[in-house]
């Protein structure tokens, strides 16, 4: 038995297949979502969502945003999403060191800025270590084997 599983960010569809089980960042907590789970809907952390698929896990970053979970079909809407195996390294340095230059200029008058270079630090952190832990030279990880369905 699986589960439809679909993430879409704002600009492409990242992922669908039906699979065994998804793991979700949610902001209560990691969620292990199995085939037939009560319907939800949540919202979603800066994290990995892990799916397995005939036996192969992969991996995704996701940047934020929402899940609703009905008992077929899981869609995850991202603000944005990438197989760890996608991601550019090099963009993500860039990314940080931008986001670290900025920071480094000290508590900028812009409010907003200073949180968007905070937000952009985390972002590309959070690429470059999962590109590190799991991506194209991944190791071997593990997904519970029994998720909730309640
Ligand atoms: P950048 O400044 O490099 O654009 P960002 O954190 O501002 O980074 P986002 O706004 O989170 O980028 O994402 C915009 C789009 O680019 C999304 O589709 C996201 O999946 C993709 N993306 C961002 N960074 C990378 C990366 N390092 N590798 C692959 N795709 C990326």
């Amino acid at each position: 038995m699986s589960i439809r599983c679909e993430i879409v960010s704002q600009d492409r569809t990242v992922f669908e297949g039906d699979v065994d089980i998804v793991v979700i960042p949610g902001t209560d907590g990691e969620m292990g979502i199995l085939p037939n789970h009560a319907p939800l809907l949540s919202t979603i952390r800066l994290g990995i969502v892990k799916v397995r698929q005939a036996g192969q896990e992969r991996d995704f970053t996701i940047t934020g945003g929402l899940v609703e979970v009905q008992p077929t079909i899981v869609t995850i809407l991202a603000d944005a999403a990438e197989n760890v195996e996608e991601i550019d390294i090099a963009r993500a340095e860039e990314a940080k060191r931008r986001a670290e230059q900025r920071l480094a200029q000290g508590p900028a008058a812009d409010t907003q800025a200073h949180l968007a270079a905070e937000a952009a630090l985390r972002r590309s952190t959070l690429r470059l270590e999962m590109a590190q832990r799991f991506g194209r030279s991944r190791r071997q990880t593990k997904l519970p084997t029994h998720g909730s369905n309640e």
